[in-house]
């Protein structure tokens, strides 16, 4: 689960030009805005990412006519993600330490985009435990990572603003996927017509093994189809072994789908040294679709070449240990509001 609200360190603070009342804060890998004065570097405050839905309480009245939601804004021509907040906010008693989580204790919950009915669906049953559910941490929170990481020989892909799926062959079984749950088939269920439409489930058991592929469904009705899609499609960015318990590293991953003739997701370079330095990432990932290039991409997700799995990413906080991350666009949150 992601920490939505933390007790963070402000670790700096800079004037930003022509500007008396507020100044950049920079709290984890992020930038954001706060009032001149009301922070010292050095000091603890509550820090509330970009998607945290805050609860109708007096101290967060003026969050109202934003739907209560924190997104990304851009201020006297500086992005800013996130809020801060003195530790007053904290209700009584609650142990003040770097890095807690306080996402309960505030009633912050996760905003999540309505769902269209062509996604929705009918349970068969829970994800299945056989496979990992699809995630991505965001750059701004894996700085040790990156320290660990860096010069390391990465993939970058574009991120697609879709719905996740994931299809699967596993003891002789076709199975459809969202992101949370296994799928019966029915007719209006995109995920189970473009696994038609795709010819999916025979295309998997020509390999004739446990597989699974992860992709995301975009197209006509999905997140109001920023690309401009005709009709509805996958592209797809995992392919897991199910026996071995292991994803396929990336050529072997890019050799199945060109067997399989189904088509990943964009690829912006298979010759990326990783820096340790969440600006020059974020630099990186703002940049527009090569789906369709007059739109902002989403942003990118980054992947070491060679398979890594690594402690650091999997406390209760970040996904199963995979090193792969994203890098979210900053000028696509200002343009859709997230
Ligand atoms: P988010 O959409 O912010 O929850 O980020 C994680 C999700 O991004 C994953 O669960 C995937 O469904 C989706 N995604 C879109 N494009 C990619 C990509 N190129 N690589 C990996 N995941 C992707
Ligand atoms: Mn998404």
């Amino acid at each position: 689960m992601r920490k939505l609200a933390s007790i963070q360190r402000i670790k700096a603070l800079e004037p930003i030009e022509n500007a008396d009342a507020i100044e950049i804060a920079r709290v984890l890998g992020w930038q954001l805005i706060v009032k001149k004065g009301e922070f010292l570097p050095g000091d603890l405050a509550v820090y509330c990412e970009i998607d945290s839905l805050m609860p109708e309480k007096p101290e967060f009245e003026f969050l109202k006519p934003r739907g209560m939601r924190i997104r990304t804004i851009r201020l006297r021509g500086q992005i800013s993600q996130g809020i801060c907040f003195p530790l007053s906010i904290l209700p009584d008693g609650f142990a003040v330490e770097e890095d807690s989580d306080c996402t309960e204790a505030l009633g912050v919950t996760l905003y999540e985009p309505p769902m269209p009915a062509c996604l929705a669906g009918i349970a068969k049953g829970k994800f299945p435990s056989f496979i990992p559910k699809t995630d991505e941490t965001r750059v701004q929170v894996l700085q040790k990572l990156l320290d660990k990481y860096k010069g390391e020989k990465c993939y970058v892909t574009e991120k697609l603003d879709g719905s996740s799926t994931t299809y699967f062959i596993h003891k002789g079984e076709f199975g459809v996927c969202s992101r949370n749950l296994e799928l019966l088939e029915t007719e209006e269920n995109s995920y189970w017509s473009v696994a038609r439409q795709m010819d999916i489930e025979n295309k998997l058991r020509s390999l004739n093994k446990d597989l699974a592929i992860q992709g995301e469904l975009i197209g006509e009705g999905i997140q109001d189809n920023k690309l401009k899609i005709r009709g509805q499609t996958i592209r797809f960015f995992n392919a897991f072994d199910i026996g071995r318990f292991e994803y396929l590293p990336f050529q072997q991953f890019t050799d199945t789908m060109e067997q399989l003739q189904l088509p990943t997701v964009p690829i912006v370079s298979t010759d990326y040294e990783l820096e340790n330095e969440v600006d020059a990432i974020i630099r990186m990932a703002t940049i527009k679709s090569k789906v369709r290039p007059e739109v902002w991409a989403e942003g990118v997700v980054i992947r070491p070449l060679s398979e890594k799995l690594d402690l650091l990413l999997s406390n209760e906080n970040f996904n199963n240990g995979r090193v792969s991350f994203k890098a979210i666009n900053p000028e696509f949150l200002l343009k859709y509001g997230g």
